[in-house]
């Protein structure tokens, strides 16, 4: 066989090679779907692909590095369980660490998706096994362990031959790496990552992008066309679509919606006899192997229309693409205008004097400083911002007396918490400030190199992804979490200034040959309040070890609660 498949260039029968680099083949080992259908149960029946079929090459993948991308309510948790375990019953003696997002999520997660199957499995019943810990499972002569990405004392010391990493974009960044070391001595080393995903090129879809690119496709009855199931939520991309409105009203509840073939456009039904279905990999020779599904996978079992509504009813378009569609979410061309400014301004508001449990950013180039804080409803109120007029750090005066800077009073002035400020030009003085206020001020580095959004080096710098801190900062705004006093009493021109810089910036969508879309924030020079709210934007998600202990537990409400305890 040799056409193409739904434009992707792969022929048919390729799974089966595919796997074969990197088969374990011990004696007397059955394949993972093999041991999950005859072995385990899904509420009290034994467990079946039917109208699941996507999920049995997911079982039996046995390469080493894996990522699974997808959308809500697929039952993927459900098969990386039962694969892990699975594995752990099989290969008596091995150890295997599956994570979550945090300590209360396994918990939750142990007690209602874990201890059934074990419990419930005749094959682990007969091994013996202990379910009396819920962070540490025996099976035989083999361990399960379970934690949190947060909230743990400490990340596990054991050596490690299977490690399943769940939610990945809402986990510690690169949890993966961080456990990936406990497998160095062992000959199977499997890792599994899978999440929900959220931005583009970020946790699980970073490693999608880099992987082999898996895509479940079918084979229309009517015309032969393979091709991969996916729905596009516009009416102008309903050809690109497997779900159309067959009495072309596209409308949520007037349409009547149904799966097509996106070739011939005809209605097409579950049916595996009459409709084939199949994994179908866009790029071989990768080292990680990974799989995208969105919804329209489970079209056996889910309605066209069910999956439409659905999608709609979510009130954030990116929580809908993420969780209904399985991909990552790039809003188009957007940028913080004056009028939403506008709106998050408040004439009861006053330029404040003096503050409590503020955070403050501040550029050193053009000395400019913006000073907030944390209203009970999770807004940041700006409180003060100024162009600073006198010496920005302490110096040295004539008669030897040291002259006070200016952004050290602001730190007692305004009782600042957490500070971030550019490290450049004059990155002696900032780094000097830093350690005068150690643990509550730190100098900010920008990096294209620094994939993550932030990394707090030390208790003195942070170094910064540009786009993705500004996005984030960008967002308060139009998300109106952001209040500040109006113009009427204030310094007119410095206010004008604010404004005009915070608008200036414009975030641009590129686009590839694959349509892939990727955001971009364009700082155009001399917008330097802008970068200023970014640092402020910063501040407020300093290492929490040294703020939370500061700060009372009901206002930090921001980046603070990724690190609840
Ligand atoms: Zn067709």
């Amino acid at each position: 066989m040799n056409h193409k498949l739904g434009g992707y260039g792969e022929k048919i029968g390729l799974k089966k090679i595919m796997h074969m680099a990197h088969s374990i083949r011990p004696e007397a080992i059955i394949e993972f779907s093999e041991w999950v259908t005859t072995k385990t149960l899904l509420k009290g029946k034994p467990f079946s692909f039917e109208k699941h079929e996507y999920q049995q090459q997911i079982l039996d993948d046995t390469s080493s590095r894996m990522c699974v991308r997808k959308s809500v309510q697929l039952g993927v948790s459900e098969i990386l369980v039962r694969k892990f375990l699975a594995f752990l019953a099989m290969y008596q003696g091995t150890q295997g660490i599956y994570t979550f997002p945090t300590s209360e999520e396994v918990g939750q997660f142990v007690k209602t998706r874990v201890d059934p199957v074990i419990t419930e499995c005749t094959k682990i019943e007969e091994l013996g096994f202990n379910v009396d810990n819920v962070k540490i499972k025996q099976i035989g002569k083999s361990f399960a362990h379970f934690r949190g990405s947060f909230g743990e004392r400490e990340t596990i010391a054991i050596p490690s031959d299977f490690n399943v990493h769940d939610e990945i974009d809402f986990s510690k960044p690169n949890i993966q790496n961080l456990y990936r070391s406990r497998m160095e001595h062992s000959e199977y080393a499997f890792e599994i990552s899978c999440s929900t995903p959220t931005i583009s090129m970020f946790g699980v879809d970073e490693l999608f992008m880099a992987s082999s690119q898996n895509y479940w496709h079918i084979k229309c009855p009517h015309c032969n066309f393979w091709q991969y199931l996916i729905w596009w939520p516009t009416k102008d991309r309903e050809k690109d679509s497997n779900i159309r409105s067959l009495n072309g009203i596209w409308d949520v509840e007037k349409g009547d919606w149904a799966y097509v073939c996106k070739k011939c456009g005809k209605q097409i039904g579950y049916d595996p006899f009459l409709v084939p279905m199949q994994w179908v990999t866009k790029y071989s020779g990768k080292s990680i192997t990974g799989y995208s599904l969105n919804a329209l996978v489970g079209w056996g079992y889910k309605k066209a229309g069910a999956i439409v509504k659905s999608f709609f009813e979510y009130k954030e378009i990116e929580k809908a693409y993420n969780r209904i569609l399985g991909l990552p979410y790039t809003a188009p061309g957007k940028k913080v205008t004056r009028a939403q400014i506008f709106k998050c301004m408040d004439n009861k508001l006053k330029d404040e004097s003096t503050g409590r449990q503020c955070f403050m950013g501040a550029d050193q180039a053009v000395p400019l400083v913006i000073i907030g804080n944390l209203t009970e409803a999770g807004k940041i109120r700006i409180v003060h911002f100024e162009r600073i007029e006198k010496n920005v750090f302490d110096q040295v005066g004539k008669d030897g007396r040291i002259i006070k800077g200016r952004l050290g009073e602001l730190m007692e002035e305004y009782d600042v918490l957490a500070a971030v400020i550019d490290a450049q030009p004059n990155t002696e003085s900032a780094t000097q400030f830093a350690k005068n206020f150690a643990g509550r001020a730190w100098t900010c580095f920008y990096s294209d190199k620094q994939f993550e959004k932030m990394h707090w080096k030390d208790n003195l710098s942070v170094v910064s992804n540009r786009n993705r801190t500004i996005e984030t900062a960008m967002q308060y705004w139009l998300d109106r979490k952001v209040e500040i006093f109006s113009q009427d009493n204030y310094n007119l021109p410095i206010y004008e200034r604010f404004i005009e810089n915070i608008s200036s910036l414009t975030k641009v969508v590129d686009e590839d040959k694959d349509g892939r879309k990727t955001a971009r924030w364009l700082t155009p020079k001399g917008c330097d309040f802008a970068h200023v709210w970014n640092y402020l934007c910063m501040a407020l998600e300093a290492e929490v070890s040294t703020v939370s202990r500061i700060m009372t537990p009901g206002i930090s409400g921001f980046s603070m609660k990724r690190y609840n305890t």
